[in-house]
């Protein structure tokens, strides 16, 4: 450790050893109603790490009340588009100013390598420093109309958006929630994990600091089925923002037709990853592995099904298997780790169910399909092979670093396998001809496909599952249509 992670690690423990981690509601950090709390696990360790207060529905009922005071109050719906701007420079100062501290904990709350999370804070720094570009450019049009009338729109803010997010990528969930939502002039109520709850809290503890006005962000652990579900029921709440999995996702959208509120869903994956012959082999390979084990395979767009073109299948996939059985196994704050553990002990047994399957299918275990280390909730990463294109190894989500790699002959043929599966977010596809490039990417159903790399993310470029991976998009454009509404305005004169 150098000497500023030191200084973090120091920093870190302090945060840790400070008490009860509680809920940030009108500005203040508050106990929960219930008193409840659960602690918080390491997962390379399994150590508590610290406590959080659990939010029930009071608490977002509180939460929900200050988000709408905050949102009527004029000097948060009719600030200056400059000073908005400010703000959201001003929390991406702050978040760079505790990089290495927020890098850190969400390592050891979350698991990720410290230089996964390193390379996330810089992402988390571009959302917040992206959307501030937004408050100064929202903009409606002029209409067409006949000479007595002048008609224009405006694009609106919702008012109180409630965002839901996941444990595998924490604090750069949170970022892609809060950003946009108050760059558009709404207010939010967010619920992270409570498996990695820790990093959305330090970051309120920031946006508390920036002077934000008070309400405008409120953050409350809790779990799905009580913070969660009473959010999403909330009559107040005028917008759903979710990242998770496709069977919550659906309940969510059910629940929010009650109410009929605003709904996009960010919702898992099993993305292809596409290899033709006459790619760059070596870059094609290289990336193939780290596009399925990146973060310990706990990533949505990840490219967790490898078609090989049959020439080069030999070649390809002995290599992958050779880079796969040299990856270095370890806690996140170990220098060199590339495996991190798994987040959590229900994930980290569902995993090790699908290897069950795997047996059960009669696939091929070419390296990994098994635990690591005595604590901590480690896998080996995993590659499989003789794997049916249609069967549940190669069709559900494992949310683990576990690939399987399938042959194909042609790009009609692969077209049709990496299409016949029921989710849409990513695709990968390598080669260096340029028409194979378009017409593949043309046909494949994906919200986002990468040619020649693979998980490359900014909030310049629109992002969001076809088919069962979602309902709208992030970032871009699009996010100025998922975080405000039209309204026209029609003149006579
Ligand atoms: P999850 O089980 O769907 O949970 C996501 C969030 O929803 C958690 O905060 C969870 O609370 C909450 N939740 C659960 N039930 C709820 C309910 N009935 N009402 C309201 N909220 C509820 O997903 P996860 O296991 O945390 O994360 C993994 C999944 O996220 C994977 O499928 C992955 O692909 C997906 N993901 C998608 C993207 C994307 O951008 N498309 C990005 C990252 C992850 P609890 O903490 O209590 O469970
Ligand atoms: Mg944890």
């Amino acid at each position: 450790m150098n000497r500023s992670e030191q200084n973090a690690m120091q920093v870190v423990n302090r945060f840790l050893s400070n008490g009860t981690k509680k809920l940030l509601i009108d500005g203040e950090w508050k106990e929960s109603s219930s008193q409840k709390t659960l602690p918080v696990i390491n997962p390379a360790t399994e150590q508590i790490l610290t406590h959080v207060a659990l939010a029930d529905q009071r608490d977002v009922d509180l939460a929900v009340a200050a988000a709408k005071r905050a949102y009527e109050d004029p000097m948060w719906t009719n600030m200056n588009p400059h000073e908005r701007e400010r703000l959201l420079h001003k929390i991406a100062d702050l978040i760079e100013q505790n990089a290495d501290e927020l890098a850190l904990l969400e390592t050891l709350d979350q698991g990720m390598p410290y230089s996964n999370s390193i390379w996330h804070l810089k992402d988390v720094v571009k959302a917040f420093r992206y959307y501030a570009g937004w408050p100064t450019r929202v903009h409606g049009f002029t209409n067409a109309s006949e000479g007595e009338v002048f008609s224009y729109t405006n694009r609106e803010s919702l008012g109180v958006c409630g965002a839901i997010i996941p444990w595998n990528a924490p604090l750069m969930m949170a970022a892609w929630k809060i950003a946009p939502a108050i760059a558009f002039g709404n207010t939010l109520v967010l619920k992270p994990s409570e498996l990695t709850p820790l990093t959305a809290i330090r970051l309120g503890e920031l946006i508390v600091e920036s002077g934000l006005p008070k309400g405008v962000v409120n953050i409350l652990p809790g779990t799905g089925a009580e913070a969660g579900a009473a959010i999403v029921a909330h009559p107040d709440v005028a917008k759903i923002a979710f990242t998770g999995s496709t069977a919550v996702g659906k309940n969510i959208l059910a629940s929010a037709a009650g109410t009929l509120k605003k709904v996009s869903l960010e919702l898992g994956g099993k993305s292809p990853n596409i290899i033709f012959q006459d790619a760059d082999l070596d870059k094609a390979i290289e990336m193939a592995v780290a596009a399925f084990t990146l973060n310990a395979g706990q990533g949505c767009l990840l490219g967790t099904r490898v078609f090989i073109q049959e020439s080069v299948y030999g070649e390809v996939s002995e290599k992958i298997i050779e880079i796969v059985k040299g990856l270095r196994i370890g806690s996140g704050i170990e220098e060199g780790t590339i495996i991190g553990p798994i987040n959590n002990v229900n994930q980290f047994n569902k995993i090790q169910d699908y290897f069950k399957v795997a047996q059960e299918q009669g696939a091929t275990l070419a390296v990994g399909g098994e635990t690591y280390a005595n604590k901590g909730y480690f896998i080996k990463p995993t590659v499989f092979t003789d794997v049916s294109n249609d069967s549940r190894l190669a069709q559900e989500e494992i949310f683990g670093p576990v690939a399987v790699l399938i042959p194909f002959s042609d790009e009609q043929d692969v077209i049709q396998k990496a299409n016949a599966v029921n989710y849409g977010l990513a695709a990968g596809i390598w080669t260096n001809d340029l028409s194979t490039a378009h017409r593949v990417s043309k046909a494949l159903k994906a919200g986002t496909v990468w040619i020649n790399t693979y998980m490359e993310v900014d909030p310049i470029y629109p992002f969001g599952g076809y088919k069962q991976s979602g309902i709208g998009r992030e970032h871009g454009q699009d996010s100025m249509l998922e975080y405000t509404q039209v309204k026209s305005v029609i003149i006579r004169l």
